[in-house]
């Protein structure tokens, strides 16, 4: 199906490798595990090396099962170009490590997966200025702007508290000041929500996640959706503006992120998330679907103090998240009330699993503050609006009515907590 026809999300991702030709006629891009490839004889060797034709140089950089991938990945965020990374935090790091020099500054929401915040803390240590703002509000993202910002990180809806960034306004802003607006798509992923459509120029995907989707691989994605223009970047080096600008991004990307900071994508992860992202869309629509009805549910529970979750009406962005977003997700967050312990909750759920990872098929559950967000301490949790009795649900595609009961037996039995 080499066509140029517009396909829908799940249509696509199922028949994009049959774009390029596949190896024996094979259905799936087959796994290679080669380090190192063979030419036609050494003058190729050395244009491949130079970038005159296309081609595998050392498996750091690339090789033909992560490629497949990154086409399928490109394809979903309908962008230009993508890199795998070795882990959602990979691709983070290398958009600092390329793309930052001392001097710079960056604007970042304050709503974060936690290691990207420590990761900022280390660039901060490396004379990169970062502030933190609610990215709620275009207007805080606009106060904090100086004339070295580079660029403004935002979150789609951040873990764990499910703030939901004014994604399109500081959209505009970026393209107004000639910023690289960089948005992590994780929680929603590129079947909720395309960042491309906010006018995001790089993408960020931890494929760990949703799109992966079993819990079974890390991975990480850069995506370059062509929306900004790198002649405006003043920090792109002679080499990498060989090509046309709409490249100049990822050449440097895939040579100073990839290459020289090393953090690539083995193919064998690759495989498992090209194969689970097949069914990301039925996933996440009965994730969502779940999520939503034990929100409501928690929210409806005199035993629960407050509940997170964007598709609440009683969510601070429920409408903007409504404009934005296919569905509200999978992540939810919730605070048990006063008297009722987290891990003793936590204790008695039967299918929920206390563990750390998010959008795996099996439903997860955490307490924040004392495990991914312990590092930072109690003021910075705070400031994040990290309540100490936290509980976050990575919300699986379990049989609903089984999650309702077990989330609902275990607020019945208060346990010898409450009961003290
Ligand atoms: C998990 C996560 C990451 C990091 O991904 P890893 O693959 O675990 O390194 C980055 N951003 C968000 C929002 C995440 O949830």
């Amino acid at each position: 199906m080499n066509d140029k026809k517009k396909y829908g999300f799940t249509t696509t991702i199922l028949h994009q490798d049959r774009q390029k030709p596949i190896e024996h006629g094979s259905l799936h891009k087959p796994l290679h595990t080669s380090v190192a490839f063979g030419y036609r004889d050494a003058r190729q060797l050395a244009s491949v090396f130079q970038g005159r034709e296309p081609g595998f140089r050392y498996g750091r950089q690339g090789n033909p099962t992560i490629s497949a991938l990154e086409d399928k990945i490109t394809a979903m965020e309908d962008g230009v170009a993508t890199l795998c990374f070795a882990t959602g935090m990979g691709a983070i790091g290398a958009v600092f490590q390329a793309l930052l020099r001392a001097g710079d500054h960056v604007v970042s929401s304050s709503f974060l997966f936690g290691n990207t915040n420590s990761l900022w803390q280390t660039v901060a240590g490396q004379g990169v200025g970062v502030s933190f703002v609610d990215a709620t509000d275009a207007g805080a993202v606009e106060q904090a702007l100086t004339p070295d910002t580079r660029i403004v990180f935002v979150e789609t809806i951040a873990n764990p508290r499910t703030q939901v960034a004014d994604l399109a306004r500081i959209g505009r802003l970026c393209r107004e000041r000639g910023i690289l607006y960089v948005v992590d798509n994780t929680m929603t992923t590129p079947y909720l929500f395309r960042p491309k459509a906010v006018g995001a120029g790089l993408v960020v995907n931890a494929l760990t996640k949703s799109i992966g989707g079993h819990g079974i691989a890390l991975g990480g994605s850069l995506t370059d959706t062509g929306e900004y223009d790198w002649q405006r970047y003043p920090h792109i080096a002679p080499n990498y503006k060989k090509a046309a600008p709409a490249m100049w991004g990822m050449a440097q990307l895939r040579a100073k992120g990839l290459r020289d900071f090393g953090a690539s994508l083995g193919p064998e992860a690759a495989h498992h998330i090209a194969v689970g992202a097949e069914t990301l869309a039925l996933r996440l629509e009965r994730a969502s679907a779940n999520a939503l009805a034990l929100a409501e549910m928690l929210e409806a529970d005199p035993r629960v103090a407050r509940v997170h979750y964007p598709g609440l009406a009683s969510h601070p962005q429920h409408a903007l998240a409504g404009q934005l977003f296919r569905a509200y997700g999978s992540l939810l967050s919730f605070e048990l009330a006063d008297g009722i312990d987290c891990f003793d909750y936590l204790n008695r759920l039967r299918l929920a699993i206390a563990a750390s990872n998010l959008g795996d098929t099996r439903t997860l559950v955490i307490p924040v503050a004392h495990t991914i967000f312990f590092e930072m301490g109690p003021e910075r949790r705070a400031s994040m609006g990290i309540a100490e009795s936290l509980i976050r649900v990575s919300v699986g595609i379990e049989d609903c009515a089984d999650l309702l009961a077990d989330f609902g037996d275990a607020l019945s039995d208060p346990g010898p907590a409450a009961a003290a």
